[in-house]
C-alpha cells in the first residue's frame, strides 16, 4: 500500500485505515502508527466516533420489542 498518513503536518507511512463518522456518513481516514495510536486515544474520549452502534439501534427505537 501507498498510502500515506491522513493528518495534517504527518507525512508518515500509513500503517492502517481507521472508520471515521464526520456526522452524517462514514469515511475512512489513513494513519500512520503515532497518529493510530492518538485516534485510539481520542476515541476513548469520545474525540472520535470509531462506528456506529454496534447494536444498530437508532435513536428513538425501542431496546426491547
Ligand atoms: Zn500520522
Amino acid at each position: 500500500m501507498d498510502e500515506y498518513c491522513d493528518n495534517e503536518h504527518c507525512e508518515f507511512p500509513a500503517v492502517t485505515s481507521v472508520p471515521v463518522w464526520d456526522g452524517s456518513q462514514e469515511s475512512c481516514r489513513w494513519l500512520c502508527a503515532t497518529c493510530l495510536e492518538a485516534y485510539t486515544i481520542g476515541v476513548q474520549y469520545g474525540k472520535y466516533v470509531a462506528r456506529k452502534d454496534p447494536a444498530g439501534r437508532a435513536p428513538g427505537n425501542p431496546v426491547s420489542q
